[in-house]
């Protein structure tokens, strides 16, 4: 069975535009159809000292479980040699699973929706632009509307490239 799935990429450490295009490619081998929203540079959350984010969100179409799909995001990120050394600190590679199909899965190891989905700007923003009326049976609303509820700083901070 196909699966419609929202994969976030994010990237600021080394060349993030030539990393996030070239990870995107690397998707093409698991999936029937791959779609990029446009690319954004947005100012980093919680941890403010570091260099902008460049993030986009991808929909995927693939016959992969959840966890096989994880295991393959998370092959692509050791790809590009990713080091988690501080919590929410740079990262050469982010790949995280927004949303698959309207399952809902609650585990340390998988989140599904993500579990900071509602509150990122940097995931919003994107996800809008490729399906403005998906709509989140978890919050009981769709992304515009999880958007709107987000401040003018937050939304300043994601500048379409
Ligand atoms: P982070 O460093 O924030 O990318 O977190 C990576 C960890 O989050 C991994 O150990 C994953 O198992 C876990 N995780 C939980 N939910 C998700 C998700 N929806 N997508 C990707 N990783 C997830």
């Amino acid at each position: 069975m196909m699966h419609n799935v929202y994969i976030s990429i994010g990237s600021n450490l080394g060349d993030s535009l030539t990393t996030i295009k070239s990870a995107i490619s690397q998707l093409k081998s698991f999936c029937s159809e791959v779609k990029v929203s446009s690319f954004y540079r947005t100012k980093p959350v919680l941890y403010l000292d570091q260099a902008d984010f460049i993030n986009a969100m991808i929909y995927i179409q693939t016959k992969l479980e959840p966890y096989e799909l994880l295991a393959k995001l998370q092959e692509i990120e050791l790809l590009y040699k990713r080091q988690r050394i501080i919590r929410y600190g740079p990262r050469t590679l982010d790949l995280d699973i927004i949303l698959f199909d309207d399952l809902i899965i609650t585990e340390d190891k998988l989140c599904i929706p993500h579990a900071r989905m509602h509150e990122r700007a940097f995931v919003l923003v994107p996800l809008c632009e490729l399906n403005a009326n998906l709509y989140i049976s978890k919050y009981q609303k769709n992304v515009t509307e999880l958007k709107n509820m987000l401040s003018y700083n937050e939304l300043a901070g994601v500048i379409k490239l």
